[in-house]
């Protein structure tokens, strides 16, 4: 029997998952890593907690499924997007934190960059809108404040890489320094109507060139594992940034085809075929996978706080255990009453983009109870997913007729009849909820032939489950503008 191994690098844990021919998994092997808070708004990860929680990970699940590296065909990497982590060359040692996509920190230069006009030519050229989220500030940051930093960065010793490139320059003892498109895009750095790093921003932020990786298609034979930790000699042959590998991995490869993943974040994507096309609404574009080689685009719609909202119920309130005890927790009571719960602790993503809004719970009474606020939170991820899809709508011809969903929240299924209620539209959940991982196993496979096509693929999703709309279309919708009042009094708080 021949597997593909995918490493899926988290924002919160490292997973690797072994899939066989059939698609099926045939193990799993997940581990949690610190995050680090150092001032508010501020979100690191130890490059070094990435990487040996990704290569545990790689490691166990191959004993526990007991499969040789020898029987691993391919190898493909997702990961947590726009993270950045910046490294010497010489000594593979990274020269600060990795900043996490989470992080606000680059607010005031971004703030720099719209007040000089920069908003429009950034838009024509990487399809984002000026924000914190992009690594490109992050990098600035870094060469700014990291002593020697900036002077060891122009004499060509330092190199940036998002989290795939990190994982592959150590996976291959330093030889290779790349990246694929689709997390390229992530960076408000790389032209993707050009298809190349964009010199006039890499000038605009002060960054040298000679940082960034080389850039590939996402489905490409790059070379074998060289780290002799029981690895060794597999092909690494596929990588994207976790949602293009999401929405790849549901198969959404034609125009229109889109779906919304709800993990530490929700990502909604639409695949709007080979023409870059500008958002009026405050959504994003973005490349999405490719196997043919060709520049294909995808809508995005990114909301920084998804399923995160009940991790903080979690571990900063300690309301429970476990994530999914809050669907217990929050099945104690009927409704969550008056209570709105805008999760904005990163600020807002889209269509907000506001970096200074806060989290915010409003509509408290003395009756209120751990089950109204756990209920909120669970609401407010499906309002934020709601705002986005109606952004969509209206950018597109077709309307959406159905969502499709991934991710860990995804499994939640309150939340997931809630967002058929407020949407009033079918939600369709796969059997397996790792499309993120999945995606990746995919684009490894096809590039070494293990799978010859999307249309051999498509064949092996198992039965979904389908979510219809129960609710009155008047309650909800009137429970949506009442969201949309509470986000408006979040917004702006943190200035
Ligand atoms: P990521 O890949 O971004 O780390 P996952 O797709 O693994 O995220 O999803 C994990 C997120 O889903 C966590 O934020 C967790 O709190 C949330 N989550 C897990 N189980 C549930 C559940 N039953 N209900 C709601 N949220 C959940």
């Amino acid at each position: 029997m021949k597997y593909v191994l995918a490493l899926d690098q988290g924002t919160t844990s490292s997973r690797a998952i072994l899939f066989g021919h059939d698609g099926s998994i045939a193990g799993v092997a997940q581990h949690e890593f610190k995050q680090i808070y150092p001032d508010v708004g501020w979100v690191e990860h130890d490059p070094y907690d990435i990487l040996t929680s990704q290569l545990t990970a790689a490691v166990e699940v191959l004993g526990k499924a007991r499969v040789r590296p020898r029987d691993t065909v391919a190898l493909g990497i997702t990961n947590q997007r726009e993270t950045t982590i910046v490294w010497e060359r010489e000594s593979g040692k990274p020269v600060y934190n990795a900043i996490v996509w989470q992080d606000r920190r680059g607010a005031p230069l971004c703030k720099e960059l719209a007040d000089d006009g920069a908003e429009d030519t950034i838009r024509k050229k990487t399809g984002l809108l000026i924000d914190p989220y992009f690594s490109a500030t992050k990098i600035a940051w870094i060469l700014d404040n990291v002593k020697g930093a900036r002077a060891q960065a122009e004499q060509g010793k330092l190199a940036f890489g998002t989290v795939d490139s990190w994982l592959i320059w150590n996976l291959t003892s330093g030889k290779r320094h790349v990246t694929d498109r689709t997390n390229a895009s992530r960076t408000m750095l790389y032209n993707i109507v050009e298809d190349g790093w964009d010199n006039e921003l890499l000038k605009l932020l002060n960054i040298p060139e000679s940082m960034m990786p080389e850039v590939h298609w996402s489905s490409e034979a790059l070379g074998q594992v060289t780290t002799s930790l029981g690895l060794g000699e597999v092909e690494i042959a596929g990588i994207a940034g976790d949602q293009q590998s999401a929405l790849f991995g549901q198969l959404c490869v034609s125009p229109g085809d889109a779906k919304n993943t709800y993990g530490t974040g929700c990502f909604l994507l639409q695949h709007i075929g080979d023409k870059f096309t500008l958002s009026n609404e405050r959504l994003i574009t973005t490349l999405a996978c490719s196997v043919d080689k060709k520049l294909e685009y995808a809508l995005e719609g990114s909301i920084f706080v998804g399923g995160a909202v009940v991790q903080w119920l979690r571990d900063n309130m300690h309301f429970f255990p476990s994530s999914s005890d809050v669907e217990s927790v929050a099945a104690s009571v009927d409704s969550a009453e008056n209570v709105v719960f805008v999760p904005a602790f990163t600020g807002l993503g889209a269509p907000h983009w506001d970096p200074y809004a806060s989290g915010l719970i409003i509509g408290l009474q003395r009756s209120t109870q751990m089950g109204h606020i756990a209920r909120a939170a669970l609401e407010s991820i499906a309002f934020q997913v709601t705002d986005v899809l109606h952004a969509m709508n209206k950018e597109t011809q077709q309307p959406f007729r159905e969502l499709r969903v991934d991710g860990g929240a995804a499994a939640n299924d309150m939340l997931m009849q809630f967002q058929s209620d407020l949407l009033q539209l079918p939600v369709r959940r796969p059997a397996v909820l790792e499309t993120t991982a999945m995606g990746a196993a995919y684009l490894a496979g096809l590039a070494v032939n293990f799978w010859s096509s999307t249309e051999e693929i498509a064949k092996l999703r198992g039965q979904d489950t389908v979510f219809e709309p129960k609710a009155d279309p008047k309650q909800m919708e009137a429970r949506q503008s009442k969201w949309q009042d509470a986000v408006k009094r979040a917004g702006g708080w943190n200035k």
